[in-house]
């Protein structure tokens, strides 16, 4: 899944993202307010992390404006453990859930997990698709052979299509996917992973459709 962190504490973003990427995830690191509400414009994220103390003003105040504005990421804050006063603040201000610093890094991941399901409709953590089944917690697939092995990028596309069954994502949202693995992409990278999945998982699971994108039916 596509994550956000918004912390200014270069040690404590560092970890959080090595660790979320390790577990296969795509995750875009801020380090204040104004970078924050640039990432929530141009990105759609299925969940973040958000520091309260950042340079150029309160996660709290930034917490607010996201929600007056209809954004509905679930948003995990970061508190000391010590301020039980910023927990509840937080959640006063619209967070879904908290963390205590310093991170423990694998709570931290099943917190944004658990708030991913919770968002998602119905709470589905699975959804079969013909013969597959994708278990959209884990990150994995299963075939009636057993597990297919998927890479992160190729989990990522498939992600993001699953996730929006039924309707179209557009080329650009599949490729902006994988911009956040940090690393240069192709510019055909997008047909290229479509490709792959393809041919792991049946030619029937993903459709295009000409000029507007691809979706999973
Ligand atoms: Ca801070």
């Amino acid at each position: 899944m596509r994550l956000l962190v918004i912390e200014d504490t270069e040690d404590l973003a560092d970890a959080l993202l090595r660790h979320l990427r390790g577990m296969g995830h795509a995750v875009d690191h801020v380090a204040s307010v104004a970078e924050a509400e640039a990432a929530f414009r141009v990105a759609d994220y299925a969940a973040a992390v958000l520091d309260i103390g950042l340079p150029d003003g309160s996660g709290l105040d930034l917490l607010r404006a996201e929600r007056a504005r209809g954004n509905r990421t679930p948003i995990l804050i970061a508190t000391a453990r010590d301020r039980i006063s910023d927990r509840i603040a937080g959640l006063d201000a619209g967070a879904d859930d908290y963390v205590v610093k310093p991170f423990d890094l694998a709570e931290v991941e099943a917190r944004l997990r658990a708030q991913v399901r919770r968002a998602t409709a119905a709470g589905a953590t699975e959804v079969d698709l013909g013969t597959l089944r994708v278990d959209l917690t884990g990150g994995r697939v299963f075939g009636p052979e057993g597990e297919i092995r998927l890479t992160a990028r190729e989990w990522a596309v498939l992600a993001l299509l699953v996730g929006a069954r039924g309707r179209v994502r557009s080329r650009a949202a599949l490729e902006e996917a994988l911009y956040s693995f940090d690393d240069e992409i192709a510019g055909n990278a997008v047909e290229v992973y479509v490709s792959r999945l393809r041919t792991k998982l049946g030619a029937q699971v993903i459709e295009t459709r000409r000029g507007l994108g691809y979706l999973v039916p």
